[in-house]
């Protein structure tokens, strides 16, 4: 479970998180939508302490990641991020690309790194891809395996920043699907998104968040399908 309790985060005199108290339970699929500005990455951020929190506590599966004690290298590798820009090794081949942080964070072997790379390659629907230069892939064939890397690290919890919004249309499904899958096979997302549908079918609560505060969370059909806030109806009739 994540469990974020009186989340405020500044950059300087802003205010972008205006406390944020938020408990994602193990296997859960919560979508995060709202408009541009609004915090939705910076929250992201701050549950694998990419942004230090300027106050409140954010704890993963009962680590404590603002602790100052916590060992913030071990708490971290307990949870995958996937961005909209893939980061991927443009020079190194896909497995290369899914082996590198196996072996040099978790000390696997070769061997067994290429074997955790493999599953997770074909996981993504990318069996047989491993030998080919991640630059040559496609847009979507390269978020699927910045996707199977992080899958690699084996995540207690996985983390997309709008994961499609890079793509061009007709890859978008592709990486879609694989979400789909992991959802159905219980991974504990968190999903800033703009695709709607996929929230609507696929998340157990969609978060709507404005201006660094959480305006209204519950089941899809609540809060897109009958959403209570004023706020909420502007922005769906904005993006629907
Ligand atoms: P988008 O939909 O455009 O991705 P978002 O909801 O993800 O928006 P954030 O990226 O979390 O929004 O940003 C929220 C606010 O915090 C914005 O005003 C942004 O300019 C500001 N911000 C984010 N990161 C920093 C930073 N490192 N330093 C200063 N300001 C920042
Ligand atoms: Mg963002």
């Amino acid at each position: 479970a994540v469990v974020i309790t009186g989340l405020h985060k500044s950059f300087g005199p802003r205010e972008v998180l205006k406390g944020i108290d938020l408990t994602v339970p193990r296997g859960e699929v919560l979508c995060i939508i709202g408009p541009s500005g609004s915090g939705k990455s910076t929250l992201l951020r701050c549950v694998n302490v990419l942004e230090e929190p300027t106050s409140g506590t954010v704890v993963v599966d009962g680590r404590d990641m603002t602790d100052p004690d916590c060992d913030i290298d071990a708490a971290r590798r307990s949870v995958g991020m996937v961005f909209q820009s893939f980061n991927l090794f443009a020079h190194l081949n896909v497995l290369a690309n899914l082996t590198l942080a196996q072996r040099r964070v978790l000390g696997r072997s070769k061997a067994d790194a290429e074997k955790v790379a493999l599953a997770n390659l074909e996981k993504v629907g990318l069996a047989g891809r491993g030998e080919a230069q991640a630059a040559q892939l496609s847009g979507g064939q390269q978020q699927r395996v910045a996707i199977a890397r992080a899958l690699s690290m084996d995540p207690d919890v996985m983390l997309f920043d709008e994961p499609t919004s890079a793509l061009d249309p007709e890859l978008v499904g592709d990486v879609l699907g694989v979400m789909r899958t992991l959802a159905a096979e219980g991974m504990t997302m968190l999903v800033v998104t703009h695709e709607i549908q996929f929230a609507r079918e696929v998340a157990d609560r969609v978060l709507f968040i404005d201006d660094g505060k959480i305006v209204e969370i519950g089941p899809p059909s609540e809060v897109i399908g009958n959403p209570q806030q004023q706020r909420t109806r502007d922005f769906l009739a904005r993006v629907l």
